[in-house]
Parts: structure tokens; C-alpha cells; sequence
């Protein structure tokens, strides 16, 4: 489950050089190279997948944990006002590389990082049916 194309793939096997922070049997997170600040991290799953909906439950679960232990050690290290923790899935989402990663971004008070993804607005009982629409196909996939 590798994909030999991929960068991080690549940085997973040690195959290029990153700066690591965090590693276990499941995950590998280093620091981004182009930060939103400095101290930006990233985390990936040692094996290929493309989003995060690709892996499976058990492993999104770790990966869970452990971007709750590095946003906590990244905040104890470094004193930021705030922090980021997000994901990108899919080019439209703003994912760039197509393996699976988390980002988590120190933010300051005033600092220059826009994360503004505007504002739309619901028509009428728009609001409802678009739940009623997530809800019925949760039920469908999580039947018991
Ligand atoms: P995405 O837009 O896919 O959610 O984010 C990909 C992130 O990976 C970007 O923030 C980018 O700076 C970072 N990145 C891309 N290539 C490398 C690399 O070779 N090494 C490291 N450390 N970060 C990378
Ligand atoms: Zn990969």
C-alpha cells in the first residue's frame, strides 16, 4: 500500500529527508516546508491513501490520537494564541498532495494565515431537506 510516485509516501519510508516530530508504527508528522507559520505539522498515514475517507475507521481513529497528543505538544512548545487542525480531500478541497494528511497550524493573534471560506445562505427549508438528505444516507450506511 504504497504508492512510489508519492512524496509522502516517500518521506514515510525515509526515501527524502523531512523533519520529524512524531513517529510510530501507523504514522509519521513533520514539519510543513512551506508553514502557514512556523511550527506548522503535518501528519500522514505510513501507508497510501488518497483522503480521508479512503482509510479505514480503525486508523482514522489513530490518526485522531495522535493529532490531539501533537496539537497538545505543539501548543505546550510553542505558546501560540490558537491553532488550526484541518484536512484537505480532493483539489477542490484545496489538497495539493494526494495522500491523506492533517495539518496542524499555530496561530497568533494579527498573524497573515486566511482560512476564510466565505459565507453562503440556506433559501427557505433548504436547510432541512439538505439534513434530512446526509441523514437518510447515514442510516443506509450505518445500519445495524
Ligand atoms: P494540502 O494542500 O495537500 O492539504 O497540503 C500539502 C502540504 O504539504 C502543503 O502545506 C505543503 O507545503 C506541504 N509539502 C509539500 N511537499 C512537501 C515536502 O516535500 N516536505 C514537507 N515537509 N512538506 C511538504
Ligand atoms: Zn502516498
Amino acid at each position: 500500500m504504497n504508492n512510489p510516485d508519492c512524496i509522502f509516501c516517500k518521506i514515510a519510508k525515509g526515501q527524502i529527508p523531512s523533519t520529524k516530530v512524531y513517529e510510530d508504527a501507523n504514522f509519521v508528522a513533520f514539519l510543513d516546508i512551506m508553514p502557514a507559520n512556523k511550527g506548522h505539522i503535518l501528519i500522514i498515514p505510513k501507508k497510501h491513501y488518497i483522503t480521508l475517507d479512503h482509510m479505514p475507521p480503525d486508523l482514522t481513529r489513530g490518526l485522531m490520537d495522535v493529532e490531539l497528543k501533537m496539537a497538545k505538544a505543539m501548543v505546550n512548545a510553542l505558546r501560540p494564541d490558537g491553532y488550526n487542525c484541518l484536512q484537505n480531500n480532493h483539489i477542490a478541497a484545496g489538497q495539493l498532495v494526494p495522500h491523506a494528511h492533517v495539518h496542524i497550524i499555530p496561530r497568533y493573534n494579527g498573524d497573515k494565515v486566511t482560512i476564510d471560506w466565505g459565507h453562503e445562505s440556506y433559501e427557505g427549508t433548504e436547510i432541512e431537506e439538505l439534513a434530512k438528505k446526509i441523514i437518510d444516507k447515514y442510516n443506509e450506511e450505518n445500519k445495524k
